[in-house]
Order: structure tokens, then sequence, then C-alpha cells
């Protein structure tokens, strides 16, 4: 048995034993190992460290009651990564490539996987970086894709509540950047504006559309989702918002499971009164409710400050009971893996 205490996991670096390595080359990648060496052996020309031609991805295991490990359309997160991919000129990592790199990484180190009803999951990180001899500026030549996994806590020890978010005067993306991609560059950005919030006592800043600065985008690591008086879930379209997979999952399951009108629209300031919940979602977020959002000097509540919609509430009994095994799933939505001692 591994020596962690479940119940004080939080979300930090924890090294578990293996992870996956594979580089590519000459046009092709290698087949890949699980290695124990945590670092990475790379050119100081290396194009990501310069450049910024990295990308990546996260996405959870979760233990189900008895005892076997669910992947959450872990499908998508590999169609993803390569849509970041072509984005900065890298090279596509084949799905079932991608696929088999996130089971055996989770394999490898089931035992770090947390129990069910602890709340706690393994978080697993995807990362593609340009690599190699290189200074002018274009793509590298060779590449490397790694898989790496953590445990990791409740996103909210002791149960869901509602935080405070504040508008931000800066950009996350630009309007035909890179935006709806999973790239490092984008929290390089958003680095300081999250700590501007953060020193002001808020969980982190919205950002709004870089076009208008009138409709509301995301919240620099989770998508932005309203639940309006009239019953309908609207989570914001733009070309610069990074396409949530929670996100697209609320969509369906808002719509088919709850019976709502669910829908990709423009969530503006001005008509924020017609919201009666409002919350954040992403896999390290889950669904976080949001309490209030600060704008110029007005705070618009949502639902309250203190407690959690029952629309908020409902959408996360389903999302998590889908996660962890406890409901059905849509078809293809879960790759269950059991786990021979
Ligand atoms: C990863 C990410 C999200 C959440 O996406 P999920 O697929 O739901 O985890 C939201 N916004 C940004 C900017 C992200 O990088």
């Amino acid at each position: 048995m591994v020596d962690i205490n479940w119940e004080e996991l939080g979300f930090s670096y924890i090294k578990t034993p293996l992870r996956y390595l594979s580089y590519w080359k000459d046009g092709e990648w290698d087949e890949g190992v699980l290695t124990e060496d945590n670092q990475l052996h790379i050119s100081e020309g290396s194009p990501a460290i310069h450049y910024g031609q990295q990308c990546f991805e996260g996405l959870k295991a979760y233990r189900c009651k008895d005892g076997s490990i669910n992947l959450f359309r872990v499908d998508q997160n590999a169609k993803r990564i390569n849509t970041s991919a072509r984005r900065l000129m890298m090279p596509e990592i084949p799905e079932e490539k991608f696929i088999e790199a996130v089971k055996q990484v989770v394999l490898a180190n089931h035992e770090y996987v947390p129990p069910y009803g602890s709340g706690g999951t393994l978080y697993l990180r995807p990362l593609l970086i340009g690599v190699g001899d290189s200074i002018g500026v274009s793509p590298a030549k060779e590449y490397i894709f790694t898989c790496f996994c953590m445990p990791v806590g409740p996103y909210f020890k002791g149960g869901m509540k509602p935080t405070n978010f504040i508008v931000s005067d800066y950009d996350r993306a630009a309007p035909v950047g890179t935006g709806a991609v999973k790239v490092g560059g984008n929290y390089a950005s958003s680095l300081l504006p999250g700590s501007e919030a953060k020193e002001r006592s808020y969980s982190d800043c919205i950002y709004l559309d870089p076009q208008t600065h009138t409709k509301i985008e995301e919240v620099g690591s989770a998508n932005f989702f309203g639940i309006t008086k009239d019953m309908k879930f609207i989570t914001p379209i733009s070309p610069s918002i990074l396409p949530s997979i929670t996100k697209y999952s609320l969509l369906y399951l808002a719509k088919e499971r709850l019976g709502l009108e669910a829908i990709e629209g423009d969530v503006k300031l001005s008509e924020l009164d017609q919201f009666s919940e409002a919350g954040a979602c992403g896999t390290a977020a889950v669904i976080s409710p949001i309490g209030g959002i600060q704008f110029d000097d007005t705070f618009h509540v949502f639902y309250s400050e203190e407690e959690v919609g029952p629309i908020t509430q409902k959408l996360y009994a389903e999302l998590t009971g889908i996660q962890f095994g406890d409901v059905e799933a849509p078809e293809g939505w879960i790759t269950n893996l059991s786990i021979n001692k």
C-alpha cells in the first residue's frame, strides 16, 4: 500500500512511480516507454522553452465502488491535443497511442488512484513539447510526448461552496489567436490577472470576449455556464474559448437528463439578471458554483453567496455519478479499467 493521507490531498505535484515517454524524430513516433525518471532532458535550444511550442491535456481517473478505475471521455482529450498540435505545427499523436499511454500510466500507478468515496482522483497530465537543437523561429524538428499522473484531492474540501469572481481588464486570448487550443502560452499570460484577482480575495478572474469586452468568455482554466430564470442552460460561444469537455458533457446532461433547454450563446454582462445560477466547469474545477461576479462598481450575485443552486447541484451529482461509475453513462463516455492484482 502507498503511504498517502487521502484526506489531505490538494492539487500539487506528487511524484508517482512511472510516466510514459515517447520521442518523435524523422517523421515518426517511437514505441514509447514507461520510465521512473521524472526529469526531461532536453536541448537548451528547444522551441518549447523559447517560443512556447507546447500543448497539454488534463484528465482524471476515478476509483469506482468495485475497485475498478474509470477514465472519462479520454477519446475527446486525444482529439483535442491534436487540434492543439496542428495549430502550433506539431506532429499529431495517433489517438490509439494517446489512449494507450493514458491507460498504461493509470495501470502502472494504480495504487495512487484515491479510494472510492474519498473525493480524490488521479490527475493525468499529457504533454507535447517541441525539442531539439534549434534557435530560429520555426517548428521544432523533434518532439516529446509524455504523460504523468498524481493523486489530487476534491476541489472543494467539505463540500461544494460558491465562490466569487472578478471580471478582468486583461484578455486571456486574442480574437483569432490561440484561445481555443490548450497551450501553455495562454496560461503564462493569465498568471498576472489571476494573481491580481486572488490578491483581492476572488477565486479567479473571468475574461470577456476580446473583441467587444461585453460578453463573458471563460474563467481562465474553466468554462462558464449559467442557468436562466426560465430554465435554460447557457454557456458562452466564441472562437477564443477553450472547448471544455466538461462543458460539452454538461450541455448534453442538462438537455437529456435534466430536461433543460441547453444552448451555446452570448452571455452579455448587461444581461446577467436573467440568470438564477452560474458556475465554472472543467476537469480540475469539476463544477464550481459562482456566488457573485464583480465588474466595474457592480457586484452581481447569482443564486447566493453561501448556497449552491438546485440545478447546479443536480448537474454536479449527475456528472460525478457518471465519472465514479454510480450513474449510467451515455454511450462511449467511460473507459473502465480493471486491475489484476
Ligand atoms: C482545460 C481547460 C478548460 C477545461 O476543459 P476540460 O476539458 O473540461 O477539462 C477550460 N478552459 C481552459 C482555458 C482550459 O485550458
